[in-house]
């Protein structure tokens, strides 16, 4: 089974954890002040992390159509 997750700029994050805190499926963590993938598996791809992230470290790359309004 293949499934997207979002993906994360280490250069960017700086392991604040609110992305963790916000996450409804417990599917981020941090761990030794680093920002992983606990429970990849999880992951239901909601974009919270991507929304709640100041820093703009976490990106959902894969919109689901209609999702998005374009332009
Ligand atoms: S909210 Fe952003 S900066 Fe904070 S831990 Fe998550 S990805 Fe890193
Ligand atoms: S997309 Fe949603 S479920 Fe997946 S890691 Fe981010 S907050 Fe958690």
């Amino acid at each position: 089974m293949e499934w997207a997750l979002p993906v994360i700029d280490e250069k960017k994050c700086i392991a604040c954890g609110d992305c963790v805190a916000i996450c409804p499926t417990n599917a981020l963590g941090l761990l030794h002040g680093k920002l992983v993938y606990r429970n990849p598996r999880n992951c239901t791809f909601c974009t919270l992390c991507e929304q709640v992230c100041l820093q703009k470290a976490v990106r959902c790359e894969f919109v689901i159509t209609g999702y998005e309004k374009e332009g």
